[in-house]
């Protein structure tokens, strides 16, 4: 023991050097805080926040970038809702859904942040309104959302909050679906989840069934997907967004009304509008989807 002891590298008491970095093999997917260069905010939603980090252990320029995701309020704990999006991503594998890289963890696992790999142009809502993108392109960057959602689904996950804002875009020719903090679990021989807590939800790219009994389901992702569609083919116009649109639709200036107003509409069947230039046959192939849905509930 005393020889071993001498031969060691002396660490101090209360070292903030986590063992994994003496390891011969240090555990790739542990990130250390001090390494993180911060350079810039790329995004935030209702929950998270996520900031471009330079990852940079030599100190040198040479490291890489990486997303790294918190929550918007720290509580002193972790959420359980907090660690079940990131295990979630962190089992998925497909060239469609955004990479897990790992997790950095500070004052001793009070707070834990998710490090992903960093997709440049954003999300499509920052990418598509400045582009002039013709309808094939959309539509490729459609086929790949439903590969990364088949994909998803056959792990028996439903994503929850399917739209625009939520597709990462790595360059003109390949999409990644990401933010899985209101993903499920749905058991095998289960069909729908039903949600108790329901605070910000995303309610215009939820399917009737959403509204009115809070049960999601696979087919209700494919209404969700019906409603990202409509964005990319709108080109994340955002006069024409989703929620613009419906607002506009169900004349109700009353904010508290809304997921009533919403229901009633839908329920008569109207839908948002053909955009301009989408091909008949997309139309007629979301419709189908869209009744499909409906019939299952
Ligand atoms: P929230 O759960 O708060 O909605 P998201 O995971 O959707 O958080 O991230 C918020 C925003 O940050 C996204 O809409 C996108 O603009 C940006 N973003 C998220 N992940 C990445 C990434 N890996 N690379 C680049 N931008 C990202
Ligand atoms: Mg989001």
């Amino acid at each position: 023991f005393l020889v071993l002891r001498r031969e060691l590298p002396e660490i101090p008491e209360n070292s903030d050097i986590s063992p994994s970095e003496f390891a011969n093999d240090p555990d790739p997917s542990v990130f250390q805080k001090r390494y993180m260069k911060e350079i810039r905010e790329l995004g935030k939603g209702h929950f998270g926040k996520v900031i471009l980090y330079l990852y940079d252990p030599a100190n040198d320029g040479t490291g890489e970038y990486v997303a790294v995701k918190s929550l918007k309020q720290e509580s002193g704990h972790v959420p359980e809702s907090w660690m079940k999006e990131i295990d979630i991503l962190k089992s998925l594998h497909h060239n469609n859904i955004v990479k897990y890289k790992g997790c950095c963890t500070e004052l001793g696992g009070q707070v834990v942040q998710l490090i992903m790999e960093y997709l440049p142009q954003g999300s499509l809502r920052d990418y598509l309104p400045s582009r002039k993108l013709g309808v094939p392109q959309c539509l490729m960057f459609a086929q790949q959302i439903c590969q990364g959602m088949d994909y998803l689904h056959s792990r028996r996950y439903i994503h929850r909050d399917l739209a625009a804002r939520n597709v990462l875009v790595e360059n003109d020719s390949l999409v990644k679906i990401g933010d899985f903090g209101l993903s499920k679990y749905i058991p095998e021989g289960k069909i729908y989840y039903q949600v108790r807590e329901d605070g910000d939800s995303p309610v215009f790219w939820y399917a009737i069934e959403c509204l009115r009994e809070s049960k999601f389901s696979f087919p209700s992702d494919i209404w969700s997907f019906g409603v990202t569609l409509y964005e990319i083919l709108t080109r994340c116009d955002s006069r024409q967004s989703p929620p613009e649109k419906l607002r506009e639709m169900m004349n109700s200036p009353n904010e508290q009304m809304t997921l009533l107003a919403l229901l009633k509409m839908l329920e008569r069947n109207l839908r948002l509008p053909c955009p301009r230039d989408c091909p008949h046959k997309v139309l007629l192939h979301a419709h189908k989807k869209w009744a499909k849905t409906m019939l299952l509930f």
